[in-house]
């Protein structure tokens, strides 16, 4: 799926500038946590989100696989980063100062007038505790946190069938999304993987991770009047649907989805 907007200043870090800064934003700046174990499709939600609200698709598991993939660093790792990119092989979390340092040096995408979607940030309370610090010292506000919401059988069987493109990172699903050729993506052609954190063993490490560090977030986000929890099960088209209705009359005033397009869309993980 291509993506709304070019994301070099995040990918990067560092000075590094998006060759393409986001355009003016559909009203107020959307700023979006979005909360959920892994597989559950919030990087599916994302990058609808991100494409109809016009505001920046922000994960940190997107920042690891570039720099995985030599896209950010020229093929050089710091011991910090190799530490990083071990842990998330196994499918442990990547310990919060190291995240936090990654983050904060990109503090400028966090106050970006186009808007954010963070997917997979903040994981543990120290990390959102740190963000609240961190925008509350930009004078940004979060306008919502969604917390999507699947029996955790139906993740676990999500992410052993869940394939990615390498190229345009669409994501299949063997039996409910499989690509029209095997292992091919339909959208541009390059190989589909198997990620290394979506074997058996890793996914077991992740969902205990879920547990233990990131569900506490749902009672963190819930105390600020933040939160809005959305069953996601169905296609990307429907959850998107059902995340527009949940939210409508708990979002700050004159901030209000535009409805869906009709057409489908391949979606991400
Ligand atoms: P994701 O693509 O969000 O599922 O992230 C893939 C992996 O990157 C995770 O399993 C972690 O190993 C690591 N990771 C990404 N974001 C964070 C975070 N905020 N805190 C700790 N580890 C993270």
């Amino acid at each position: 799926m291509a993506n709304q907007h070019e994301r070099t200043a995040w990918l990067k870090g560092g000075d590094a500038q998006c060759l393409t800064p986001p355009g003016q934003p559909l009203g107020r700046p959307w700023r979006l946590v979005l909360l959920g174990a892994p597989g559950v499709g919030k990087g599916t939600q994302a990058e609808l989100l991100s494409e109809r609200l016009r505001a920046c698709h922000l994960s940190t598991g997107d920042i690891f696989r570039a720099a995985k993939s030599g896209c950010s660093n020229d093929g050089k790792l710091s011991p910090a980063l190799e530490r990083a990119l071990d842990l998330m092989r196994r499918g442990n979390l990547v310990p919060d100062d190291i995240v936090l340092a990654m983050v904060s040096e990109r503090g400028r995408c966090l106050r970006c007038g186009g808007g954010f979607i963070l997917d997979g940030f903040p994981r543990t309370v120290a990390q959102a505790e740190a963000t609240e610090g961190l925008l509350k010292r930009e004078q940004v506000q979060l306008t919502a946190v969604f917390n999507y919401e699947l029996p955790i059988d139906e993740i676990v069987s999500r992410l052993g069938a869940r394939r990615v493109c390498t190229g345009c990172k669409a994501v299949y699903h063997l039996v409910n999304r499989p690509p029209k050729a095997k292992g091919i993506c339909d959208h541009c052609g390059a190989k589909l993987e198997h990620r290394e954190d979506d074997r058996p063993e890793a996914i077991r490490v992740r969902m205990q991770s879920y547990q233990q560090s990131t569900m506490p977030l749902i009672d963190f986000y819930w105390q600020r009047g933040l939160l809005i929890t959305i069953e996601a099960s169905g296609t990307p088209e429907e959850i998107y649907e059902r995340t527009r209705q949940m939210a409508k009359g708990q979002l700050p005033p004159g901030q209000e989805f535009p409805a869906a397009p009709m057409a489908e869309k391949a979606g991400r993980g």
